[in-house]
């Protein structure tokens, strides 16, 4: 860190990979630095990762990707391919293949890259089920065809749960038109709940919950996995995970079956206990408990900004905070509703960082309103910012 420089960040968004993604495991770090100074047979590796993925998820078979988002690209090449060699150096030219990939409307995320250019990426095209706000059986059954060659599902909050068809459905549906379910499951916790429904394939990231390095797990039908993971011979070199990503994922998975889950939950409920009662005092904010859209074990802080006594809009405050030392990242999804979500399971244990937090926004809040200086930031001028930032980079940083 000092080496470049770096901002330190105290991260209440949650597992971000702008952020860095997670705190890495000790087991995991240690397995990954291991392993850098052996020589090794990666497609051996590999098939041990099958069995350790098998293990865990319920499914045959599994494979270590680069990401998850990589693991959706290989997912549905193999989907394309079959065992077919030529076929994997073919793509992304789909002649000859099946290529269409459902998914319901409403699925079609951006998690920092919209999902349908993880389809395109593989040569497939992309067929929308329904509208942003419903998707129902007969959507499905009119979309599916001869030219379907798998079904996309997400599980997460970025999706739009309003009138969504429920995954169990879904799975019956294209089960019984031979269409193979792939189920993104990133950013959730239940390693065996898709699979043992039914899907063909689950993809998890190595980064995010399960605290291991930036990877991928994608698990499922032994001959789908197969097939995913000859695209290293295609289109996978593009995306290709190393030795260290591979023992890392591994170590973090199997750490996350020997957690103390229950002490992880009671340490960071006590953060959200000491955010409620230290926010309470804090003019024109108002703190609640705010249980995980879909139903992860994890409780965060949800702080309704009321800019007429805050002194200042949501937006405000997260851009003071992330432009203070330490920066503080706050959970953004929904700043332009007046909301502020704090996330405590990426805090470093001992180190405070939760009190901070506390002072910080305070701080801000009460600075703002001395000096009269906040509400004045249109959402569109904040967006606007935001956007000249990312796009001024690496000037931007200097
Ligand atoms: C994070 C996320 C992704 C991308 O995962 P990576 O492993 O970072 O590529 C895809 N889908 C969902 C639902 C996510 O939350």
């Amino acid at each position: 860190m000092r080496d470049f420089g770096l901002t330190p960040v105290i991260n209440v968004a949650g597992t971000m990979t702008a952020l860095g993604a997670s705190l890495v495991r000790p087991e995991a770090i240690e397995a990954a630095a291991a392993i850098q100074s052996e020589f090794l047979l990666i497609d051996e590796l590999q098939a041990r990762a099958s069995d350790v993925i098998a293990r865990a998820t319920g499914a045959e078979a599994g494979v270590v990707t680069a990401c998850s988002a990589a693991a959706m690209t290989l997912a549905i090449a193999g989907a394309m391919t079959g065992p077919d060699l030529a076929k994997v150096e073919q793509l992304p030219d789909s002649s000859g293949m099946k290529d269409e990939v459902v998914i319901p409307a409403g699925h079609l995320i951006n998690y920092g890259a919209p999902i349908e250019q993880a389809v395109r990426l593989a040569g497939a095209k992309v067929v929308a089920l329904g509208s942003v706000a419903g998707c129902t059986d007969h959507h499905l059954q009119q979309a599916l065809s001869e030219n379907t060659v798998a079904a996309l599902f997400v599980v997460s909050h970025h999706v739009e749960q309003r009138g969504a068809l429920e995954l169990e459905a879904f799975i019956a549906t294209c089960r019984a038109h031979g269409v193979p379910v792939i189920v993104d499951m990133a950013s959730e916790y239940d390693l065996r709940g898709p699979l043992a429904m039914g899907a063909s394939l689950a993809i998890y990231s190595a980064h995010k919950f399960l605290g291991g390095p930036t990877a991928g797990l994608l698990a499922g039908d032994k001959a789908l996995v197969q097939a995913a993971y000859l695209q290293n011979h295609g289109i996978g070199r593009q995306m290709k995970v190393g030795k260290e990503g591979i023992v890392g994922a591994l170590a973090a998975l199997r750490a996350w079956g020997e957690r103390d889950h229950q002490a992880v939950r009671a340490r960071e409920e006590a953060v959200v206990a000491g955010w409620m009662s230290a926010l309470a005092a804090t003019p024109g904010l108002t703190p609640e408990r705010h249980a995980d859209w879909t139903g992860n074990p994890i409780e965060r802080v949800k702080i309704t900004v009321d800019p007429k006594v805050a002194g200042l809009f949501a937006w405000e405050l997260a851009a003071r905070l992330l432009a203070g030392r330490p920066a503080i990242a706050v959970r953004d999804d929904l700043l332009e509703q007046g909301l502020v979500f704090l996330d405590p399971c990426n805090l470093r244990p001992g180190k405070g960082e939760e009190a901070i937090v506390a002072q910080r926004i305070d701080e801000e809040v009460r600075a703002a309103l001395e000096r009269a200086d906040g509400g004045k930031l249109s959402l569109a001028d904040w967006r606007r910012a935001r956007l000249e930032h990312s796009l001024a980079w690496p000037a931007s940083f200097r």
